[in-house]
């Protein structure tokens, strides 16, 4: 697990190992001297991985039901259409003869 905390001099995100936490260490973008918070810095935005396992979990779900009820849907179509076109040739078929 790293830290992760803006540089007060100059904003950079940084990343350093926890074991590092407290002490103080060179920021690489403009050189100044940074104390390594303890922790993450609380007003980080939230941190696009941690939302990622979220979306990609609930997608394949949806998609499965999804393409089930398609095909119930499209079955139910398919059999709509068969009984009309029986109702249909029976219609044409009473009229005819
Ligand atoms: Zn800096």
């Amino acid at each position: 697990m790293a830290i992760r905390f803006y540089c007060p001099f100059c904003d950079q995100l940084l990343g350093i190992a926890q074991r590092r936490a407290g002490a103080v260490v060179e920021c690489p973008c403009c050189h100044g001297k940074v104390g390594v918070p303890a922790e993450e810095a609380a007003e980080l935005p939230a941190a696009p991985l941690e939302l990622v396992p979220l979306a990609s979990t609930s997608v394949p779900p949806d998609g499965i039901v999804l393409s089930r009820s398609q095909l119930v849907a499209l079955l139910l179509a398919l059999g709509l259409m068969l009984l009309v076109s029986f109702a249909v040739g029976l219609v044409v078929g009473a009229l005819s003869g």
